[in-house]
C-alpha cells in the first residue's frame, strides 16, 4: 500500500521502467489552472501557473504584465475600463458634450477605485 498521501488523485501518476526491469509510479503534483479574468472569466495572458512556491521565486516581471489591473482584469477589460472612465471625464468636464448619453455598467465600475466620480464631478462645480 502506498503512503496515504500520494493515495490522493490530486497527483499525477507516472510510470516509468528502471533499469532493474521494475516498474515504478512516480507520483508528481498536478500543474495548478491558469488566472482568469475577474469581469469575463478568460485566461489572463502572461501570468503563469504554477505552485505558489514556484510562482513566489520568479522575478515580479514574470508574474504579470506591467499595466494597471494585471493579473486582475484581462487586457480588453481594462481598455473597457479606461474607456469607461474617460467617458465620464468627458462628459462632466467639456461642455460640448454635456448633453452625452451614458449608460452606467457596474461590472465596470467595481474595480475602480472607491469615489473616483467625486474627482470628476468636482471639477465641474469650479466651472
Ligand atoms: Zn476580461
Amino acid at each position: 500500500m502506498v503512503a496515504p498521501r500520494l493515495r490522493s488523485r490530486s497527483k499525477k501518476r507516472k510510470y516509468r521502467r528502471t533499469p532493474g526491469g521494475e516498474t515504478v509510479i512516480h507520483y508528481d503534483a498536478k500543474k495548478h489552472s491558469r488566472h482568469h479574468c475577474a469581469r469575463c472569466g478568460g485566461v489572463l495572458d502572461g501570468t503563469p501557473s504554477g505552485t505558489p512556491i514556484e510562482i513566489k521565486r520568479m522575478k515580479r516581471s514574470e508574474r504579470v504584465p506591467e499595466r494597471p489591473y494585471a493579473g486582475v482584469l484581462c487586457s480588453g477589460c481594462t481598455e473597457k475600463l479606461m474607456r469607461y472612465k474617460t467617458r465620464f471625464e468627458i462628459k462632466f468636464n467639456h461642455l460640448e458634450f454635456k448633453d452625452m448619453e451614458l449608460q452606467r455598467d457596474l461590472t465596470l465600475e467595481k474595480f475602480l477605485p472607491r469615489g473616483w466620480w467625486k474627482e470628476i464631478s468636482t471639477e465641474v462645480e469650479e466651472k
